[in-house]
């Protein structure tokens, strides 16, 4: 049995597939995903415990440095990518008139953070994994820890913009995290999330084999409407939603058509490749992404992209 419906307390659910891991291929194991009869979100199950969980991320999850033409390149392209992100949040601080430090929650290996620096930003990283925390302190020159938020050692009310960009979906409680933020935000800070929009259309139409279910590494799948409802009963007030992202929309679509020729995916399962099948798998996985262009821009603009970036401040009064 499913656990209660964390967003409604509901004990009745719907099945709407079975899943394992397509992506990397950490277990064999069977998964649902249920669908909640009273609110609708979506869960996985069954969840898995702690020690479960950590072994569906692969040990090289986050990033590997090198020092080859290729990875420099793909290392220019994921800046060139995260420019959306950047000016969102950029955009946000502005408008929020709050000053003081920018904390990515789940920062990986801080790219975005040092990109945030160099625009003269103050900032500071959170990550579950050392080595992730690691490397933003010493490649990207990013303040970085490795805790959970509850028990971060930062002060209330200290910070202009907490962001979170793919972190809410994994998590076994996103309500405390929610949490967590509005106790750290400053009283006009913003709250930054991006999650997988679970109303897009490529949901719709690979039902299962679309990436943004992740399993079983998403715990949650979110449409924007759970999304209102989490925010407002956490104390929250949406001011923006945006439903393209060039990072992840267009690779997103190109992964869940062609699993086996995502690098990343190539790259946890150690998939044997000489250098020339290796550079034909990352052209054609380029041109696949750069094909996804057109449909994605198009499901983003009729607000039913695959992924929702959305801004946030705390109610007032
Ligand atoms: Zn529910």
């Amino acid at each position: 049995m499913p656990n209660p419906c964390p967003a409604c307390d509901g004990a009745e659910f719907q099945l709407l597939f079975n899943a394992s891991d397509r992506l990397y291929n950490t277990t064999s194991k069977q998964f649902q995903v249920v669908e909640c009869k009273r609110c609708r979100l979506l869960q996985l199950t069954p969840q898995p415990t702690p020690p479960e969980l950590e072994q569906y991320y692969p040990k090289n999850y986050w990033f590997t440095p090198e020092m080859s033409t290729a990875s420099r390149l793909k290392e220019l392209y994921r800046r060139f990518v995260l420019l959306d992100h950047v000016r969102f949040v950029e955009r946000a601080v502005r408008e929020s008139g709050e000053s003081g430090p920018v904390l990515d929650v789940g920062c990986g290996g801080g790219l975005f953070l040092s990109m945030l620096q160099n625009r003269g930003f103050r900032v500071m990283g959170l990550d579950f994994s050392l080595e992730a925390a690691r490397v933003a302190w010493s490649l990207n020159h990013a303040p970085a820890i490795c805790a959970s938020l509850a028990s971060a050692p930062f002060l209330p009310r200290s910070c202009a913009a907490v962001t979170m960009f793919h972190v809410l979906e994994h998590l076994y409680e996103p309500r405390q995290y929610l949490q967590s933020a509005h106790a750290l935000l400053r009283p006009d800070g913003r709250l930054i999330i991006q999650v997988p929009n679970a109303a897009c259309w490529q949901f719709l139409l690979l039902g299962a084999a679309w990436n943004g279910v992740d399993v079983p590494r998403h715990l949650y799948d979110f449409r924007p409407a759970d999304l209102d409802r989490m925010l407002e009963s956490g104390g929250f007030e949406v001011l923006r939603r945006k439903y393209f992202s060039l990072r992840d929309n267009p690779a997103g679509l190109a992964t869940s058509l062609a699993p086996g020729l995502d690098p990343m995916a190539r790259r946890i399962r150690q998939s044997k490749e000489g250098p020339r099948e290796r550079l034909a798998k990352d052209l054609l996985y380029g041109a696949l992404v750069v094909a996804a262009l057109p449909f994605t821009a198009l499901e983003a603009a009729c607000r039913a992209g695959s992924t929702i970036m959305i801004e946030a401040r705390k109610k007032k009064g």
